[in-house]
């Protein structure tokens, strides 16, 4: 089938438009420019035929394809005269200046570097992806709903005290922690899941050594039927194998969440000193775990069905496993920074040292 005369003027003047922009380009000088001129825009040349082969086209087509072959023309009008201007200037300077030469080396320009809590980040990425999770992420501004109610922190509890919070307005507060992921999650996918969330958390903490009101965590979630804590130990266990190197020794201590239960706490034994007979909790005895020997990796536990149940999800039919690690710290050990706010501070005498 052929085209309509209206479709096949269009064709035609678009590419007649685009080989003009090419030759305007690639001219080198005013005279080849003025040839470019004579055979696109001249008296005779390929743009006025094509406005005058306008009046062949239908009638009720005219003023659109008019007015688009005029677009292009004029498009063409304003790239040569650019060149031009380009052209004359260049004109104008004369010869190259003699004293410039091409061959010395160029300005280095200054390179960058990933940032500490990066590299950590993108480990953990690397990690879990490979334990084929998939990457989730949701807002950092949030409700009550996913930051509290959700996660069977009902109102009234301590942590949802104003001071606690960084409250915005209309009840919405700054997450102050990436488990509300896990309920955005839950709420807009089926089970079975296995999903991780890295983001930025807050929390009104006055910043010192230990300390920000920002920090990254991540998150990780799995849900599926017949889930018990024995997964959770290995996930958990292959985690911590592939960050601190497979001969890590892990122990899970309880611990009380309220979106959780069981819960637990992950620690490891320090990758440093091995923990060996290091007297609980002298200080300065080792600079990664300050000789307690152990040190606290993440916290973790068994979905509470409340939760599953808040989602939708039964949890007769479903369980799941769940748990939370904070970013900067990991950075902290790993490298033996004794103040977290060197993290914050983007200093490039700190930061170059990452290469
Ligand atoms: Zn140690």
């Amino acid at each position: 089938m052929s085209e309509s005369p209206s479709a096949e003027l269009l064709t035609e003047a678009a590419t007649v438009a685009a080989q003009a922009l090419a030759a305007i380009a690639a001219a080198g000088e005013l005279e080849s420019l003025a040839a470019v001129r004579a055979r696109y825009a001249g008296k005779n040349g390929a743009l006025k035929g094509l406005l005058k082969a306008i009046s062949g086209v239908p009638k009720e087509d005219r003023p659109s394809v008019g007015a688009e072959v005029n677009r292009l023309a004029a498009h063409v009008e304003a790239a040569l005269e650019a060149r031009k201007a380009i052209l004359e200037s260049a004109d104008a300077e004369g010869p190259t200046d003699p004293a410039f030469d091409p061959t010395l080396p160029g300005t280095r320009l200054p390179e960058g570097s990933v940032h500490p809590v990066s590299i950590v980040m993108d480990e953990i990425r690397a990690i879990f992806t490979r334990m084929g999770f998939d990457e989730a992420s949701g807002p950092e501004v949030e409700d009550a709903w996913h930051n509290f109610d959700a996660l069977n922190i009902p109102a009234g509890h301590p942590a949802r005290e104003p001071t606690d919070q960084f409250f915005v307005e209309n009840g919405l507060l700054l997450r102050s922690q990436t488990s509300t992921v896990q309920i955005r999650v839950m709420e807009s996918r089926k089970p079975p899941l296995r999903v991780f969330a890295p983001g930025r958390v807050y929390r009104p903490d006055t910043v010192d050594a230990r300390h920000l009101y920002a920090f990254h965590q991540v998150e990780g979630l799995v849900v599926d039927e017949g889930i018990s804590f024995a997964d959770l130990k290995s996930c958990i266990n292959s985690f911590a194998r592939s960050m601190y190197g497979i001969d890590v020794v892990t122990r899970f201590r309880p611990h009380n969440f309220p979106f959780t239960e069981v819960s637990a706490e992950l620690d490891v034994r320090c990758p440093s000193c091995g923990g060996d007979d290091a007297p609980r909790g002298t200080p300065g005895r080792c600079a990664t775990c300050g000789g307690e020997g152990w040190i606290e990796v993440l916290g973790c536990g068994m979905v509470h069905p409340r939760v599953l149940e808040l989602v939708g999800y039964d949890p007769e039919r479903w369980t799941g496993f769940a748990f939370g690690l904070g970013v900067e710290r990991v950075a902290m050990r790993r490298w033996h920074l004794d103040d977290v706010r060197m993290l914050e501070d983007n200093d490039v005498r700190f930061l170059r040292q990452f290469r």
